[in-house]
């Protein structure tokens, strides 16, 4: 995703089960590599994982310009 990735776009490089088709390869983002989740940010559960990243999102949001 040369132009980076989106909020709520899926990454081109996530498998259908999820997995990441760069992990551990040199061409993976170092953000990717840098990011530790925990159980505050993801929860428990792939919803539970949605709606935290969802308001972690909106609470860091740029403001509108203007
Ligand atoms: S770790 Fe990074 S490159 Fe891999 S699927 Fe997630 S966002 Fe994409």
């Amino acid at each position: 995703m040369p132009e980076g990735k989106p909020a709520y776009v899926r990454c081109v490089q996530l498998t259908a089960d999820n997995l990441c088709l760069l992990f551990g390869k040199p061409e993976r983002p170092a953000v990717c590599g840098s990011l530790r989740a925990s159980v505050e940010m993801c929860g428990a559960s792939n919803e539970e994982a949605a709606e935290r990243l969802t308001l972690i999102e909106v609470a860091t949001r740029p403001a509108p310009v203007g």
